[in-house]
């Protein structure tokens, strides 16, 4: 018996990194997880085979986000998936967390109009309509998370465009808290700090060792931290929290 059984998770960008440890996760707490990614088919399907070798249940669903009819192929690749794994065509549970950065980050002069447009529709745009297609079918008891940043609330000048898009994020969870309280839907946002998400660059020890220094804690975060947090606000014991900025930075904000 798992927490999660017989919910209906989707989580975008869980074909890696953050978003495959909280695909992961739900699943082993017994929700059917959507994982949904954008052209990293093979690591898409690695992670459902994970899941599905752990005892779990899972399919991918793939979708370019930020450009049009983003959200169309979505939900009609949630609704295929589903319909192969349950007569159910609902959404218990939503992890908006795909999201793109600039590799190396944009110094604010470098900032180009074309750059901030496709990480807005990445980041804030396709969560907003992806959040608003999803409350068709989320019922009563639904969870929304929002995976945001500790850089809304630090600062990193070659950020700031990035930070800019988390920053809209946020707000589609304040403003949705209030709005879906009446059907008992709650809306968070967890916020990581540096979290090894398996990119080479958490391999090279003199880059580890700078990014570990951020944290209170001297090390950076793993991408099962993360879902454990995820885990807390999509389970029964997160029910009494909505509208909230959750730090999950290992104390990066504490300065
Ligand atoms: P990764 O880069 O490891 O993975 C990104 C995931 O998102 C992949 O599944 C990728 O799919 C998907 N994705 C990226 N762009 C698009 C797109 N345009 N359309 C659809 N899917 C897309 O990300 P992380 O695990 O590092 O980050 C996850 C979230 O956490 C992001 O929102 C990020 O901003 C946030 N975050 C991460 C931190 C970190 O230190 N790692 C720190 C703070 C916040 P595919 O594999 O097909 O490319």
């Amino acid at each position: 018996m798992g927490v999660l059984d017989n919910k209906i998770a989707l989580v975008t960008g869980a074909s890696r990194g953050i978003g495959k440890a909280i695909a992961e996760r739900l699943a082993r707490d017994g929700a059917l997880v959507a994982v949904h990614y954008a052209s990293n088919s093979e690591a898409a399907e690695k992670t459902v085979a994970g899941i599905v070798e752990s005892g779990g249940s899972a399919f991918t669903v793939q979708a370019e986000l930020g450009v049009p009819g983003d959200v169309d192929t979505l939900f009609d690749g949630l609704r295929a998936g589903l319909a192969e794994h349950t007569d159910r065509y609902e959404l218990d549970i939503l992890v908006n967390n795909a999201g793109e950065q600039t590799a190396a980050g944009l110094a604010p002069e470098d900032i180009t109009p074309e750059a901030f447009d496709r990480l807005f529709a990445v980041n804030a745009r396709a969560p907003l309509f992806i959040t608003q297609r999803a409350l068709t079918i989320v019922p009563e008891g639904g969870r929304i998370i929002n995976i945001s940043s500790g850089l809304t609330r630090f600062a990193v000048p070659e950020q700031l465009a990035y930070s800019m898009t988390k920053g809209a994020l946020e707000q589609i969870t304040l403003h949705y808290a209030r709005h879906l309280a009446p059907r008992g839907i709650t809306i968070n946002t967890v916020a990581p700090g540096i979290t090894d998400n398996g990119s080479p660059v958490f391999s090279i020890p003199e880059a580890r060792e700078q990014m570990s220094q951020l944290s209170a804690f001297k090390r950076v975060g793993t991408a099962e931290e993360i879902a454990g947090v995820v885990a807390f606000l999509a389970g029964p014991d997160g029910g009494w929290t909505t509208g909230a900025f959750v730090d999950a930075s290992g104390g990066t904000l504490l300065g």
